[in-house]
């Protein structure tokens, strides 16, 4: 099996992010970008299924401008077999980065495609639903577990009430949750090598038209309004009067 796991080149989650001036969007000139942290989970999977021989080959994807080659060498260096930019400048929305993947995997044909549940950057948590509809393949979203037997996979997820436990018949999407596992970190040597492994461009534009009918245009960036300090309260009795002063209880 063929494992296509998508990577996203985001703001590192350490970054503190601002807006800027012209309020166009937010800086990135000279912000130390990464795999989104979903997607590293996402790729550590795989890796782990390869190396438990339930795939034979881990393909990274990621969408964007040439920068986002960066993150596709960090996922090669990390363990990935070969790696794919779909090249377009276009600020891409879920629909559109659904539709530009599942032209890909006419293409390449994998057994499971794995991604984060949400980018951080826009918190979107669409990719990935929207792609299972488009293939018409079934999904399991916030994964906490995974175990392929044979042609299916189970999938845990972990819900507000407890486990739910869901079986899905391969080729499938799944989406990734922060305790699925933890990312293995890259070595020296590995970064070395990945510079050897294939890195294919292919065009957006090949994939497919742009149907830009349906895109979010965002007209203005608001950084959030600063919070105000807190206060100290004596005891319970001091803490609800202020609370009913406040009018919040
Ligand atoms: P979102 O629906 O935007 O929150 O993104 C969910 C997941 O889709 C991300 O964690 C990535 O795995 C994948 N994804 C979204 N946009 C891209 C992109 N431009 N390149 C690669 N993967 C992406």
């Amino acid at each position: 099996m063929k494992v296509m796991v998508l990577v996203k080149r985001v703001i590192d989650y350490n970054v503190r992010v601002r807006v800027k001036s012209d309020a166009s969007g937010v800086e990135t000139d000279g912000v130390k970008m990464s795999i989104n942290p979903f997607d590293e989970i996402a790729l550590e999977e795989a890796l782990r299924l390869r190396e438990a021989g339930h795939a034979e080959q881990v393909l990274v994807v990621s969408m964007g401008s040439d920068a986002c080659q960066q993150q596709l060498r960090t996922a090669l260096a990390m363990g990935a077999d070969r790696a794919i930019q779909i090249a377009t400048d276009a600020a891409l929305q879920p629909l559109r980065a659904a539709q530009l993947i599942k032209a890909l995997i006419e293409r390449e044909q994998p057994g499971m495609v794995l991604l984060g549940k949400q980018a951080i950057d826009d918190d979107n948590n669409q990719t990935g639903q929207m792609l299972a509809a488009l293939w018409q393949r079934p999904q399991a979203t916030n994964a906490a577990q995974l175990e392929v037997q044979g042609d299916s996979v189970r999938v845990t997820r972990e819900v507000d009430d407890g486990l739910q436990v869901l079986e899905l018949d391969l080729p499938a999407v799944i989406s990734t949750d922060l305790r699925l596992n933890t990312p293995r970190f890259v070595k020296l040597p590995d970064i070395m090598k990945a510079k050897k492994k294939p890195l294919d461009v292919v065009q957006a534009s090949e994939l497919g038209d742009a149907d830009d009918s349906l895109d979010l245009h965002i007209d203005d960036w608001q950084a959030p309004p600063k919070r105000g300090g807190g206060i100290m309260v004596e005891d319970v009795d001091a803490l609800v009067s202020e609370l009913k002063s406040r009018g919040l209880v």
